[in-house]
C-alpha cells in the first residue's frame, strides 16, 4: 500500500514555442511511515511535483493516486475534501496567521473542516505536544523563533491524522541547527505513520529521508537509499 503514487506523470505548461515540460514520465511511490527527499537544481520540476502530488494542479498525462484513490476520477469537491483531511503542506515561509496563537493556527484546518472548536483545539494541542511545543501553544507567531514557527507549521500540516505531508524547502529560511530540528520533526512524524515528500537543496538534510530522488529537467535521474542517516552517524561516533 502506498500513500502517494505517481504513474508516468508528465506536466506541460504553455504551448508552442513557450512550451515547458516541467515533468516527464515521473513514477514514484511513497509508503506510509516513510520520508522521501527530492533534490534537484532550480527549475527541475520539484515544486510542480509537489503541487501535482497535493492535487493543487492536474498532470497533463499520467496518474496520481493519494491513499489509493485516483485523483483523475474524483470530483472537485471530493478532491478538496481529500486535501483537507489527508494532505498537509509546509512551505518555506511558514504561512502562519499572525493574529492567531500557535494552537489556533494548528487547529484552524480542522475547524475549517467542520470539527467542533473544542475538539479541534484538543487535536491542535496534541499535534503541538508531539513536536515539543506544548509550552508555546498560547504564543503568537511573532513570539516564536523561526525554528519554532516552522515546527508549528509542521504541526498544522499533520493535525487530525493527515497522512501525507508535502514540504517545499521547509528548512530553507532556517539556520542549520533549526533546519536539522525541522527534518528531525518530519522524520518523527513519519515514524508515526505519516508519508512525507520533502524538497531540499541540502544533502545533509536529505540524509534524514528513507529515500532520496534526484530530478533534472523534469525527469527522475537517480534514486538513492542513504546507507546511514545523521542519527546512525552520531551513534557511530559515540
Ligand atoms: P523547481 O521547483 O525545481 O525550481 P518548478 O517545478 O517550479 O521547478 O518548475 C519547473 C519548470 O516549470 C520551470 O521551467 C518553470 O519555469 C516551469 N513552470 C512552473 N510553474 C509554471 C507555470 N505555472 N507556468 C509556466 N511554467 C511553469
Amino acid at each position: 500500500m502506498s500513500m502517494l503514487e505517481l504513474r508516468q506523470v508528465s506536466k506541460v505548461y504553455g504551448h508552442g514555442a513557450a512550451e515547458v515540460r516541467a515533468l516527464r514520465d515521473v513514477s514514484l511511490e511513497v509508503a506510509p511511515g516513510t520520508m522521501l527527499a527530492v533534490m534537484g537544481p532550480s527549475g527541475s520540476g520539484k515544486s510542480t511535483l509537489l503541487t501535482i502530488a497535493g492535487s493543487l494542479e492536474e498532470p497533463s498525462s499520467g496518474q496520481v493516486l493519494v491513499a489509493n484513490q485516483d485523483l483523475a476520477v474524483m470530483s472537485r469537491n471530493d478532491k478538496a475534501r481529500l486535501r483537507r483531511q489527508l494532505v498537509g503542506y509546509v512551505f518555506q515561509d511558514f504561512n502562519l496567521l499572525p493574529g492567531l496563537t500557535a494552537a489556533e493556527n494548528v487547529s484552524l484546518p480542522l475547524e475549517l473542516d467542520g470539527v467542533r472548536a473544542r475538539k479541534a483545539r484538543e487535536a491542535g494541542l496534541r499535534a503541538l505536544d508531539g513536536l515539543g511545543l506544548a509550552d508555546r501553544a498560547s504564543n503568537y507567531p511573532d513570539q516564536l523563533s523561526g525554528g519554532e514557527r516552522q515546527r508549528v507549521a509542521i504541526a498544522r500540516a499533520v493535525v487530525g491524522d493527515r497522512q501525507l505531508l508535502l514540504a517545499d524547502e521547509p528548512s530553507g529560511a532556517l539556520d542549520s541547527g533549526n533546519a536539522e530540528t525541522v527534518m528531525r520533526m518530519i522524520h518523527a512524524a513519519c515514524r508515526q505513520g505519516v508519508a512525507a515528500v520533502v524538497v531540499t537543496h541540502d544533502a545533509q538534510l536529505a540524509s534524514w529521508a528513507d529515500r532520496v530522488v534526484f530530478i533534472r529537467d523534469g525527469r527522475i535521474v537517480d534514486q538513492t537509499a542513504p546507507a546511514a542517516g545523521p542519527e546512525s552517524l552520531l551513534a557511530q561516533e559515540r
